[in-house]
């Protein structure tokens, strides 16, 4: 593998700084440890790692190999050997494709990069089955005693696939936060039938919102974590706040761009746009690094439902999270506060901690900032606009009539801004569109915008799908209907640390 150099040729390790404290500097498997930096920020990288990206000899590369390149560049701390132990454990058949991520060509300017192959048929499945193996080879090699309490808020798709990275790995114990009305039926079957030793799923009576805050609240509560420590037990986070989940999902861009000049689709160099259905701010985040790195991308789109947060920000400067929120067919996007957005105000502010923390300040006091003073040229990186649900519906159905390709509820917001992104510039760069779930994730949401009918069961409508689409039904969802219920608490979102102490013994 190259060895990273600095400008003199020396070896360097990339550093990764806390957004809220220039002086909270760790390295990649420190960051994957931690999580969440204990000041409330998240750790980001303050200079790039200088990667050869050949596309010549990237076309005929594996998914797997791509990762290596990707990975050894950015998680520099870690061995080649570590890391082709992890990538391997990770990318294997529990994806149901060689391909891992394939392409899909939608149209003459759309082309859909398929997220949704592993086991939990969501694109968190990219990250979140090589983050176990990341954190226990980052626990070794920091010789660290410590069990891994793994603490996550999910809008429905994490959950489960965080379960299924760590179910019964040694060392580990993973607690999952779900809003009880804030998820699909099939989401809410896969967590609470997920099985292992190790897996605690709670229902709260609140929103996603509302589980992210209390879980980021409880990382930074020092008399929590001293308590902890005392039990030799530490916390990690499984959400897109952990870099060890969002280097993953670096890769599969650098892998679609060299996908698509191998299929002849682009000319070596062509600029391309991606857009992404957007909610924490990670997967469009990942794209971004992709960017800095040397990926040839002209547009990042965010694409948001009715929780369109971000439009108003990238259009107007102003975040503003006090709004009501909305649950809409896209649940993995009904989120307010994004918290990846934190790394780019970091980036747009010039890497200033001090910034940083105004702004995060100013979002948790009043709920809302305003950018003065960035960097222009960054933010014009980024295009935004919504889908409602009208609209998400709709192109569900478009797609359906015009490609023979059933998208699902996110991938269709994305889907539906893209097309009105075309409509009103005269940019004509093809697009990657992140297609983040599986439609058999959200049969029913899909079942009625392609068939006009509705009332379907869950379960009515998977069969139906299978029916419409002509494609297999997936594991994740097939044993659903019959598998044993194993969770079934349902709290108040105040009762959250409470229950984290029960489950802990603390
Ligand atoms: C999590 C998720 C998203 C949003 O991704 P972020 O990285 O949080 O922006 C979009 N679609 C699906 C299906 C998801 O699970």
């Amino acid at each position: 593998m190259r060895k990273i150099t600095d400008e003199w040729g020396k070896p360097m390790t990339l550093v990764y700084q806390s957004t809220r404290d220039a002086n909270n500097k760790v390295t990649a498997s420190q960051a994957i440890l931690q999580g969440l930096a204990t000041d409330g920020g998240l750790f980001t990288p303050t200079s790039y790692p200088k990667l050869d990206l050949d596309f010549e000899e990237l076309k005929e590369a594996s998914y797997q190999e791509v990762a290596k390149r990707v990975l050894g560049a950015f998680l520099d701390d870690f061995t080649e050997a570590e890391l082709d132990y992890c990538i391997q454990s990770a990318y294997d058949d529990k994806f149901d494709t060689k391909a891992i991520a394939p392409v899909i060509k939608i149209s003459d300017q759309q082309y859909n990069l398929e997220l949704f192959h592993g086991a939990t048929i969501a694109f968190k499945d990219m990250a979140l089955s090589i983050l176990p193996h990341l954190m226990i080879t980052a626990a070794k090699k920091h010789g660290l005693k410590d069990k891994i309490v793994i603490l996550t808020a999910t809008s429905g798709d994490t959950g489960k696939a965080a379960m299924a990275g760590f179910a019964d790995v040694p060392g580990t114990e993973i607690i999952v936060f779900y809003p009880k009305d804030g998820v699909s039926k099939v989401q809410e079957l896969q967590m609470t039938t997920q099985t292992g030793e190790n897996t605690h799923v709670v229902a709260i009576d609140g929103n996603f919102d509302d589980a992210q805050t209390r879980v980021k609240a409880m990382f930074n509560d020092p008399e929590l974590r001293s308590k902890l420590a005392d039990q030799q037990l530490q916390f990690s986070s499984a959400n897109s706040m952990n870099i060890g989940r969002l280097v993953p999902q670096i890769v599969y861009y650098i892998y679609a761009y060299a996908q698509l000049l191998k299929q002849e689709e682009l000319e070596m160099g062509e600029e391309i746009n991606i857009t992404v259905p957007t909610g924490n701010f990670g997967n469009i985040l990942a794209a971004f690094y992709a960017k800095q790195i040397g990926l040839p991308v002209g547009k990042l789109i965010c694409a948001s439902n009715e929780n369109n947060v971000l439009t108003d920000f990238f259009q107007t400067g102003t975040y503003n999270k006090q709004r009501p929120f909305k649950v809409t067919s896209s649940p993995s996007m009904d989120i307010l506060v994004s918290s990846n957005l934190e790394r780019l105000l970091f980036h747009l502010v010039g890497n200033s901690a001090e910034k940083t923390v105004d702004l995060m300040t100013a979002l948790n006091k009043d709920g809302v900032y305003r950018l003065e003073d960035v960097d222009a040229d960054l933010l014009a990186l980024f295009a935004a606009d919504f889908a409602t649900e009208e609209e998400t519906s709709a192109e569900i159905k478009r797609v359906y009539e015009s490609a023979g390709y059933i998208e699902d509820p996110h991938t269709a917001v994305a889907s539906a801004v893209f097309q009105k992104y075309k409509a009103s510039t005269n940019d004509s760069r093809k697009t990657i569109l992140a297609s983040t779930a599986s439609p058999y994730k959200f049969p029913v949401v899909v079942v009625e915008a392609i068939t006009d009918t509705k009332g379907a069961s869950d379960f009515e409508a998977l069969a139906k799908l299978q029916e419409i689409s002509n494609l297999p039904m997936p594991k994740a969802v097939a044993g659903l209907e019959e598998a044993p219920v194993l969770h079934h608490t349902v709290i108040e979102t105040e009762g959250m640390q409470v229950a984290v102490e029960n489950y802990l013994g603390l």
